[in-house]
């Protein structure tokens, strides 16, 4: 089976762990402790698109404490793909996010790696507007602009985050 590596990054407590969880379990833990350093797990993904492949992904999670931040290198290095977090509830996550796109197109070299950006935490705008602090559409140009995929979910729901992995195990796929 092909195997692509992937890394998650981003602020710490914009949900990374709890992404990873809802894809490999299915579920959500309020109160699971956070990530130290890395973990790694796997987790297949049957291509809708391409009948009869699927492909498997071997995830780094890391931690986004900033004393973490000198071992991210060693995560993103032959990564096939990125996905970039941020809250949309959290405005600096944002800034926080832009910074590792542009670290990881300085070091990594776009071609190489598909990147996508991803705004967690819908569901907290869904029961109440006022806490969205970033909106779709300058998420979306900022995107477009870098050429990074974009999804917004909620790691709590589950809403999106089986999109975000269909779309990334397309392009690696295609890319291979
Ligand atoms: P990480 O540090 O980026 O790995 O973030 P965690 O996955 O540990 O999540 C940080 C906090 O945000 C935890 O209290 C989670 O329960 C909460 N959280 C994560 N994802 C969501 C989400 O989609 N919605 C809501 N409401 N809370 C979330």
């Amino acid at each position: 089976m092909l195997q692509f590596k992937l890394v998650l990054l981003g602020d710490s407590s914009v949900g990374k762990s709890s992404i990873v969880h809802r894809f490999v379990k299915d579920s959500f833990d309020e109160f699971r402790e956070s990530t130290i350093g890395a973990a790694f797990l796997s987790q297949t993904v049957k291509l809708e698109k391409h009948q009869d492949v699927t492909i498997k992904f071997e995830i780094w999670d890391t931690a986004g404490q900033e004393r973490y931040k000198s071992l991210a290198p060693m995560y993103y290095r032959n990564a096939n793909a990125a996905l970039v977090v941020y809250d949309v509830t959290q405005p600096d996550s944002l800034v926080k996010a832009q910074s590792w796109v542009e670290e990881l197109k300085h070091k990594v070299g776009d071609q190489d790696l598909v990147i996508c950006l991803v705004g967690n935490k819908l569901d907290l705008c869904e029961t109440d507007a006022s806490a969205r602090q970033v909106d779709v559409e300058d998420a979306q140009a900022y995107s477009k602009e870098q050429k990074l995929l974009f999804h917004e979910v909620s790691a709590k729901t589950g809403a999106g985050v089986g999109q975000i992995f269909q779309e990334i195990g397309e392009h690696v796929y295609e890319r291979k």
